[in-house]
């Protein structure tokens, strides 16, 4: 699995907008000065309590104080964990926050090369291969590129 790093959930709480997440989600947002009003989805509520704040990207509901960022809304509409919401709001979102900036798109290779995975028994009886002699001269060879 793919680590999170803090710099990537500080961009995704940043750029991923809120109000473009919650109306994307079908919810209907009321204009309200700087900020938007919804009927909080936490609780009951016809009296649109909950509040968006667009410049600090945060929700917060008056009626039960839910409150928090966009990866909070994800955790608690969607019902999962932090990490996936997180991914969630990578594959969904991010690209597009990234595309209205003027910044050309860097992919960045690593540079770091991937470690094969080490060998790990199968729970079933190993096949005959594996106890071969050719097994254990194949597995020599490959060791000898690597050095
Ligand atoms: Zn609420």
């Amino acid at each position: 699995m793919a680590r999170l790093s803090d710099q990537l959930i500080g961009r995704i709480k940043q750029e991923v907008s809120l109000v473009q997440l919650v109306e994307a989600k079908g919810f209907n947002l009321k204009p309200h000065g700087s900020d938007y009003v919804m009927c909080c989805p936490f609780h009951e509520d016809d009296t649109a309590s909950l509040v968006i704040t667009p410049s600090k990207n945060l929700y917060h509901c008056f009626g039960c104080e839910a409150a928090g960022s966009v990866v909070d809304w994800v955790m608690k509409t969607e019902g999962v964990s932090f990490r996936h919401a997180v991914e969630l709001l990578r594959n969904e979102f991010l690209p597009l926050a990234a595309e209205s900036t003027d910044q050309p798109k860097v992919i960045k290779q690593n540079s770091t090369p991937k470690l094969s995975t080490p060998f790990t028994a199968p729970a079933h009886p190993a096949p005959a291969a594996l106890a071969h002699p050719c097994a254990s001269a194949a597995n020599a060879d490959h060791q000898e590129t690597l050095k």
